[in-house]
């Protein structure tokens, strides 16, 4: 297996974690890691129908405090998941958004921020010789 840390073509098996996965150790940069690394489960206790179970939640808008809550596990928990989940599913976002090949944005989403912007610029004094926004 190679290593995703340095790259090395020969991590070899290392015994496995108390969940029952495969634990790999890279003989060039001494890692250890498991084929979950780089997932929601990497270092987790949560199983994954659990992990679904949150996100789903969260997702339907329930308080992460509820989710702790019904769950059963602490709010921490639930929270760094939540955040662990929302930056994979940005830097996915980002990957395909960059993929995409187009010579036009339509940017409706932005006419609220522009609104508000637009509300909070300073208006200049008409003897400054520039009319101000109206
Ligand atoms: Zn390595």
């Amino acid at each position: 297996m190679e290593c995703p840390f340095c790259g090395h073509l020969k991590a070899h098996k290392h015994g496995c974690t108390p969940k029952g996965h495969q634990r790999f150790k890279c003989s060039k940069c001494n890692h250890t890691f498991t084929d979950t690394l780089d997932t929601l489960y990497y270092r987790s206790q949560l199983c994954p129908e659990e992990v679904h179970t949150i996100l789903q939640s969260h997702s339907e808008g329930s308080s992460l405090r509820g989710i702790a809550r019904i769950s059963g596990r602490s709010f921490n928990t639930v929270a760094s998941l939540v955040q662990r989940a929302a930056i994979k599913g940005q830097m996915m976002h980002n990957q395909e958004i960059q993929s995409v090949d187009t010579d036009e944005v339509v940017a409706d989403e932005m006419w609220p921020v522009v609104q508000k912007n637009r509300n909070s610029v300073p208006l200049r004094k008409s003897s400054e010789g520039t009319a101000g926004l109206q």
